[in-house]
Parts: C-alpha cells; sequence; structure tokens
C-alpha cells in the first residue's frame, strides 16, 4: 500500500509500544479499543477472548483502580473479591439496587443514610415498587422480626458509622441475621475506607463507597465503587447494568482517585488522630452541648465501633448550645475552614445537614435520627490540629 500522506499521519494515532510497565500508571483516555482482525473483534463480542472494546464498559486505568480496591477490601484474608467504578457513590448504588433488586421487594434500611441515599429509595425506586423500610438497625430483635413478617426483604441496607449522627451498627450481627434469613446485605463503607474498617470480612455481601470522599482525599474526583465476592454476580449482572444505565467511571477520575489512594493510609492517620483531639476539644467546651465522635466513650455506639474499625475515623457532628441561630452564626465566623457540602478531603470542611445534605430528607425522619436543627457535621482534615480548633473557638467565642 501507498505510504500515508503528512495529515493522515497527523490524525491516526501511532501505535503504543509497552516495552517496559510504566512506573506510574497512565491514564486510558479513549472511548473505544481497535481490533486486530474481524475474527478478534468477534471473538471479544462473543466473550470467547477478553479485550476492551468500548469506554462505557471499562478500560485498563479504570480496571486497574477497581483491582486495587477490591484487594484493599479483602486484605489479610484469602478471599476473592470483585470491584466495579462507577462514575458516582450514587451510581455504584442504584446500579447495586437496580441489579439485585425487583418490583415487588423491600429493602430493610435505618433512616440516618446518606441523604442522597434515602431519596433514592423514597423517590427513584419506590415508585418502581421497590418499598423502603426504614427502621433501627442496632436493634436486633426488631431486625430479626422484620425479617421474619416480611417474606419481600430482600437487600439489607446499612451505613457504619451513618452520616450524620456516627451511628454504628454491629455489621456480624446483621449479617448473621441475613444469613438465617437468605438475604443480601450492603454496606456503605464511605465513612471508614478499607483501611479503617472491612464489611466484606464480616461477611458483608457489597460494599460499597463514595470514592469521592477519603479514597480520593483530595476533592479532585467523583466516583464510587461496589465490591463483592460473589465474583460472577458482579461480572454479570452488575457490570451489565453498569453498561446498559451508563453509570461507568472514566479514565480521568479513576487516575485521580489512583492517585489520592497511594496516600491513604497516612491520610486516615492523621485524619482519626486530628478528629480525636477536635473532639475533646469540643467535649470540654461550655458553649457545646453535644458531640458525636465514635473515638469518645460516651458516644452510645463506641463499643461497636471499637469492636469492628481498627480507629474511629475523622468525622465528627456536635450541638452547639442555643440550636439553630447559634448554629448558624457559628458558622459565618469560620474562617481557617471550610463551608462545603462534601466530607473525607484532607481539608477540614464545616456542613449543616438541616440545611444542606439532608434538607430533602423528610424533617421527622430527620429528627428521629438525631440530626436536629443544630447539628453541625465536622470532616476533620490534615492540617495542623492546632490551628483547626482555633478557628473553631474563636468562632464558638
Ligand atoms: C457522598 C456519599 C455518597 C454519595 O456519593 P457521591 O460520590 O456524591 O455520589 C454516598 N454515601 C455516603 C456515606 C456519602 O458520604
Amino acid at each position: 500500500m501507498k505510504k500515508p500522506s503528512f495529515e493522515s499521519i497527523c490524525v491516526h494515532e501511532q501505535a503504543i509500544e509497552i516495552t517496559t510497565q510504566p512506573q506510574q500508571m497512565p491514564m486510558m483516555a479513549t472511548s473505544s479499543f481497535r481490533f486486530s482482525s474481524i475474527d478478534e473483534g468477534i471473538r471479544i463480542f462473543k466473550g470467547e477472548q477478553t479485550g476492551d472494546v468500548y469506554g462505557r464498559y471499562g478500560n485498563p486505568t479504570i480496571r486497574a483502580v477497581e483491582q486495587k480496591l477490591a484487594r484493599m477490601a479483602v486484605y489479610g484474608s484469602d478471599l476473592e473479591a470483585h470491584g466495579i467504578l462507577f462514575s458516582s457513590g450514587m451510581s455504584a448504588i442504584s446500579t447495586l439496587m437496580l441489579s439485585i433488586l425487583n418490583q415487588g421487594d423491600a429493602v430493610l434500611t435505618q433512616g440516618n443514610l446518606y441523604g442522597g441515599t434515602t431519596e433514592l429509595l423514597m423517590k427513584t425506586l419506590a415508585p418502581l415498587g421497590i418499598t423502603p423500610i426504614f427502621t433501627n438497625l442496632k436493634d436486633l430483635n426488631n431486625v430479626e422480626n422484620h425479617l421474619k413478617q416480611n417474606q419481600e426483604i430482600k437487600l439489607i441496607y446499612f451505613e457504619t458509622p451513618a452520616n450524620p449522627t456516627l451511628e454504628c451498627v454491629d455489621i456480624k450481627a446483621i449479617n448473621e441475621l441475613a444469613r438465617k434469613y437468605g438475604k443480601y446485605t450492603a454496606a456503605d463503607n464511605t465513612f471508614s475506607t478499607p483501611y479503617l474498617q472491612q464489611p466484606i470480612l464480616m461477611d458483608t455481601d457489597f460494599e460499597i463507597h463514595s470514592t469521592t470522599k477519603y479514597l480520593n482525599g483530595h476533592g479532585n474526583s467523583i466516583a464510587g465503587i461496589v465490591i463483592s465476592k460473589h465474583i460472577d454476580l458482579m461480572k454479570d449482572t452488575v457490570w451489565k447494568n453498569m453498561k446498559l444505565l451508563g453509570t461507568n467511571s472514566n479514565a480521568f477520575d479513576a487516575w485521580l482517585l489512583n492517585l489520592g489512594l497511594k496516600t491513604l493510609v497516612i491520610r486516615m492517620d492523621k485524619h482519626c488522630e486530628n478528629a480525636m483531639n477536635v473532639a475533646k476539644f469540643l467535649e470540654n467546651h461550655e458553649k457545646v452541648e453535644k458531640v458525636n465522635y465514635i473515638g469518645l466513650a460516651t458516644h452510645p455506639d463506641h463499643l461497636t465501633a471499637k469492636k469492628q474499625m481498627s480507629q474511629f475515623g475523622g468525622m465528627i457532628s456536635f450541638e452547639i448550645k442555643g440550636g439553630l441561630d447559634a448554629g448558624i452564626s457559628f458558622m459565618n465566623k469560620i474562617e481557617f475552614c471550610s463551608l462545603a457540602p462534601t466530607l473525607g478531603d484532607i481539608d477540614t470542611l464545616v456542613l449543616h445537614p438541616a440545611s444542606m445534605s439532608h434538607v430533602n430528607v423528610p424533617k421527622e425522619l430527620r429528627l428521629q435520627n438525631g440530626i436536629t436543627d443544630g447539628l453541625i457535621r465536622l470532616s476533620v482534615g490534615i492540617e495542623s490540629v492546632e490551628d483547626i480548633i482555633a478557628d473553631l473557638e474563636q468562632a464558638l467565642q
């Protein structure tokens, strides 16, 4: 064949030669992959040969991050797990639910979930005939009664520690009940990361993360993951639904997540240490009514947390004396920390759940779960703890 012209050389991709492995993971930004022959294309499409096809189905950068997170989730055991990365924590949760639930099924869950998850259950899944049941998952007799009386429950969905009151459920005990009655369990492990807590090793079927938070840690990528030891179910049903709903992640967010994961351990150690110091400061402050931090022996779920977590995390919530007005005036005086509706970043972030993250959750459900009008949530960062405490002190004054 004739040699290509100058303009064609500009347009066509030069084949990538990979001779030695790159020391840092490259970002594979491509929407499709090229077959070397029609036969290869046919074999890959039929599933007789593995190979990347189209960016929505997966990509080597995304896969490397999925595999790293799956290894972290089952670290310390002989289990194998499979992870699928999604475009956000919410798409991880919604794709999993649409993969394992059908019309007529019910989900047993708690009232104090991430606000978006509560809304997903009430506004998207309930109209499809999938019924959410919000109950107290800390009361195991209550959980067992539900399971005994309601055959329609297919999934127990929990978050521990939960947003924003840091309530904890006993993961092992919930899973034992789930096994007894033949139900699936899913745990949103966003607040802990697999470094502090490993729900799959406690027999949870599906572990979910909004990787947007601690796993990325730098506030510059949005993604979510589902990890499970049910490898066939993940590779067939969940992957198929990701592909068809289009809830896949992308190379750039996966690449940023990978960069964040490299420092997970040193970040988490510092988050935990700073949070403990901030919690002790708040607990002794005359203007503070109540502090929710699971590292404090005064938290009602301190022992549950201690049993299933290696450290207590970086999240705190607290109530200032004087309710809503005092809370709002406190937040307006914050200078060093940021008022931002996310968590798990290296910077200290302050949020008012009643008017921000939980504004669309029915007030009754919110109050029943301790999300009062005066509650303030702190995601304690990795800055100097003296600077964080100085800012809180001046804002409380
Ligand atoms: C943020 C968050 C989510 C949702 O994740 P996105 O990445 O924002 O979609 C789910 N669960 C918890 C506990 C969260 O903090």
